[in-house]
């Protein structure tokens, strides 16, 4: 560990895969840069790369291991784990186990833990959350290509004409790669279009924007293709010599694609549909970029065939500048999917046909291999739910949050026999149902290898040391495999050991067959591991037109648009999920951070306005949103980039930070039937107001206790100094007393107006405030936030601002200036300011990390329409 000096490694969230120079600065602290040497991107960080620095402390990290609720040593917590997978195994079969990993683990995490259930324990119950993202484009690519191969890398993003984003809020969950195609349009005037439901900040700069009917991808793709053909750009002698065209494809591609057809299936119009299908065909040079918007449907492999087929039509595929490009939204999703991470793989791009399961075999010496696929995320916890799985491993991920139906998953995890859960923090929603939990070291201690969209192979580095009796994942699984009687076969010192043998099984008895190949890193030292610089393998995949296919050539596939399903009449509306800018998965970690939590401090319901008005639901209201699955509360937002009788919400807040928003409870476990993907994006729903008598804030210094207070909603952010509560709720409010600290209380109280004002003060510092009104409105939050860490309490504390006028900023666009919106729309009028670059030149917005150069552009569009609403808010 180089104490003080800037150690090289990867940024833990998307699998954009940004390269970091992470500096100890402190006990516990980082000063985080970009790496200008690393080309994914090149010096650039988006807001959760630049304010990883907040999220390294030990608080709320689980340091030892617990069996039971109480704290034991490793020796008896392997021991236990050991055991029980090893009786199970013996009186249910090798099947009533399980894994279920992470794209958050390494690539040598993921190996071992592969290698364990396939060739050890012999059965192919390993699965990965990286199932609810991307399992679709691995689906679609072995259909196409015969092989799980991304056919693009990010030097095409330069060289390309058009970018088609489809199913991607790129601004929002790939930010680095979105400001790259944003460079190459400024530069080359590359075009880009958007195709999305909702208008995204993605759109905010687009060409042309397709609003198009959620489901209707297919036959959007299907459209175009039979453009391609009429406009004669189907590319024949491609065509002829590298794909393989199943019987009546044409005949399929060419039946209601005439543009009305295909303008009315999509509900888009068909001048802009034209416009599209121009755009396309004047570019050949085209990056189609995909992303969860494709993959989370129930007819996501087809969808994603659908776009496959127009590139190999057209030939637009194997050169610069032209390619699909699926873009995974974890970190190690793709490393994942090297290893042979999913259930349904084997290993090192294997499947498991015979003579694959037989050389995966050799190569491990293995007693007990694999020979069938195992059980997919969803089928998985049915099993369990069922009683199939009697013992089940749970590794860095937190799928009593995010599963599709998440309170039957909680139910099944209740009642398994034997849940294990690594993780580095100690209480997640899914930890609690653990019998035994093991402390697993986080980001910034951890060592191996990650694999990013562009199959970019980088090194993510320890910067700070193991904390407590922490432990990488690979230490952990391989002392469980020593201790179920293999400990030869997992005899790893070290990551670089796992490293080679990796890299080893991707070249043993590999004739080309598999473009998957590190056989340079093969025999790589200890000292080049620690060196390595990121590379990317496969340089030009399928540049000579030779595919992974047995005979060489690609297939396209007949892919038929299903049925679009009409509004039900109890559920009338179509839920969509998705990511916020700065939040990641279920916060563990992100959460962790004051500055992110401010760009969305709650779960919000976005609706139509149409049909906000519609169903008499204002902005700021508490909504029940309803599936047949379950229910949640959200705070309203109407927007107008909601199609009408579509509603969308956000995929993060858990049971820790919010008794609402609880997205994973909604959609139901519905899968795509090649992929096991399930279809987050389209679950019928209906929405009602939640009507509350009084709203309330709540502000504490320290960490946050375990519970939330007594409210019908309670949502809490990380503030500096402390933790901010929004709340609302019913009849009596004193419960909410309790929560206020031991100290000296000051209060005001008008109880015709039902205003409760509480400040408790602890020595000379502010330890909380508690603002509560029936009728009236609340002050802004942060001079009071600001007051956790004043020396002295204000006089006008009770009043909530600062004597004299303090400006309330609004909602907070830049969190790396921490700009809000008010400031900049009073500096667009006052200063005239005129485009993004002036706002920054201005106020300095948008000029570090770039993330919220979208938004700024959208409030110089909206600046009248804004100005107003905030007028009238007042
Ligand atoms: S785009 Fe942002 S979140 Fe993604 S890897 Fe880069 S810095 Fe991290």
């Amino acid at each position: 560990m180089n104490a003080g000096a800037p150690v090289r490694t990867t940024c833990p969230y998307c699998g954009v895969g940004c390269g970091i120079r992470a500096t100890p600065i402190g006990d516990r602290a980082l000063k985080i840069e970009g790496d200008a040497g690393h080309p994914a991107n090149r010096g650039g960080l988006c807001s959760k790369g630049t304010h990883l620095g907040e999220t390294v402390d030990l608080a709320g990290r689980l340091l030892h291991p617990m069996i039971a609720g109480k704290r034991a040593n490793w020796g008896k917590a392997l021991d236990l784990v050991a055991r029980r997978f090893s009786e199970t195994i013996a009186k249910h079969g090798s099947d009533s186990v399980a894994f279920y990993v992470s794209g958050q683990l390494l690539t040598e995490d993921y190996y071992v833990a592969n290698k364990l259930m396939k060739g050890f324990i012999g059965s192919g119950n390993i699965d990965t959350n990286s199932r609810l993202c991307m399992s679709s484009a691995v689906s679609g690519h072995i259909r196409a290509f015969g092989e799980d191969v991304v056919p693009a890398s990010y030097d095409d993003l330069s060289e390309a004409d058009l970018f088609v984003l489809i199913g991607s809020n790129t601004a929002w969950c790939h930010p680095i790669v979105y400001q790259r195609m944003q460079a190459a349009r400024e530069k080359r005037g590359a075009k880009l279009i958007v195709i999305d439901p909702r208008r995204t900040e993605t759109c905010e700069d687009a060409d042309l924007h397709l609003p198009i009917r959620p489901g209707s991808d297919v036959a959007l793709m299907n459209g175009l293709l039979a453009h391609c053909l009429r406009a004669g750009l189907v590319d024949e002698a491609y065509l002829e010599a590298n794909l393989s065209v199943p019987q009546g494809f044409w005949d399929m591609i060419d039946q209601g694609s005439d543009l009305w057809s295909v303008a009315k299936t999509c509900d888009v119009a068909p001048d802009k549909l034209l416009h599209f299908y121009e755009l396309f065909a004047a570019h050949p040079r085209t990056v189609t970029m995909f992303s969860q918007g494709i993959n989370q449907a129930l007819r996501g492999t087809d969808q994603v065939n659908a776009i496959i087929n127009v590139h190999l039509a057209t030939g637009r595929i194997g050169k610069p500048g032209a390619a699909p490009f699926s873009i995974t939204g974890q970190p190690n999703a793709m490393g994942g999917r090297e290893v042979g991470g999913l259930a349904s793989t084997l290993a090192a791009h294997m499947d498991f046909a015979p003579g694959n399961v037989a050389l995966v075999g050799r190569f491990w010496s293995a007693p007990r291999m694999a020979t069938k696929p195992g059980l997919k995320a969803v089928d998985m916890f049915r099993a369990v739910e069922e009683g199939r799985i009697k013992a089940i491993w749970v590794m860095a991920t937190n799928p009593a949050v995010s599963m599709p139906d998440a309170s039957r998953v909680r139910d099944a995890l209740a009642a398994c026999p034997f849940v294990v859960v690594s993780d580095a923090m100690a209480d997640t929603d899914t930890g609690r149902f653990a019998h035994v939990r093991l402390p697993a070291a986080a980001w910034a201690e951890k060592d191996g290898t990650v694999t990013n969209s562009e199959r970019r192979i980088s090194r993510q580095r320890g910067v700070l040391p193991l904390p407590g009796e922490t432990k990488p994942d690979w230490w952990i699984i391989k002392e469980v495999a020593a201790r179920m009687g293999w400990a030869g076969a997992f005899a790893y010192d070290r990551p670089a050991d796992i490293y080679r043998e990796h890299a080893r099984l991707s070249a043993y008895q590999n004739d080309g067959v598999r473009l998957f190949n590190l056989r340079s890193h093969a025999a790589i030292g200890n000292p080049a591991y620690e060196a390595m610089e990121p590379y990317r393998w496969g340089k030009t995949p399928f540049a000579g037109g030779r595919f992974s296919t047995p005979d060489g050539k690609a297939r396209l596939v007949t892919t038929v648009q299903a049925a679009l399903p009409e509004p039900l009449k109890d559920w009338p509306l179509t839920l969509n999920t998705g990511r916020y800018r700065d939040q990641w998965h279920t916060m563990t970690r992100t959460g962790l951070s004051p500055k992110l939590a401010r760009h969305r401090e709650e779960p919000l319901v976005e609706i139509n306005p149409y049909d906000a008005e519609r169903l008499g639901l204002a902005e700021g209201d508490i909504a029940r949103v309803a599936t047949p699955q379950g229910e949640s509360l959200f705070r309203v937002m109407p927007s107008d980039g909601q199609r009408r009788g579509e509603i969308f919400t956000p995929i993060h807040w858990t049971d820790r930070q919010s008794s609402g928003g609880r997205t994973g409870l909604l959609p139901r476990p519905l899968t795509d039937p090649h992929s096991g993907q399930p279809g987050f994006k389209s679950t019928p729903a209906k929405i009602e107001k939640v009507a509350v008598e009084w709203r309330a804030f709540l502000i504490l210094r320290g960490e946050a206790p375990a519970s939330l207070p007594p409210a019908l909603w309670a949502t809490r952010i990380t503030v500096p100094g402390g933790m901010l509560y929004e709340l609302a709720g019913s009849g009596d409010d004193k419960a909410l007393d309790a929560w206020l600290p031991a100290g000296a209380r000051m209060e005001a109280a008008d109880p015709a107006r039902g205003t409760r004002r509480i400040a408790v003060v602890d020595g000379e510092r502010l330890a909380a405030v508690l603002f509560l009104t029936r009728t009236g409105e609340l002050p802004g939050r942060d001079w009071l936030i600001a007051q956790l860490d004043a020396p002295q309490v204000a006089p006008t504390l009770l009043a909530g601002r600062a004597p004299g006028a303090t400006p309330d900023r609004g909602p907070v666009i830049c969190v790396c200036f921490d700009i809000g919106l008010k400031t900049i729309v009073a500096a667009i009028a006052e200063q005239q300011l005129a485009d993004v670059g002036a706002i920054g030149k201005a106020l300095g917005a948008g000029t570090n990390c770039g993330s919220c150069r979208p938004a700024l552009a959208r409030i110089l569009a909206d600046s009248g329409a804004v100005s107003e609403k905030i007028h009238a808010a007042e």
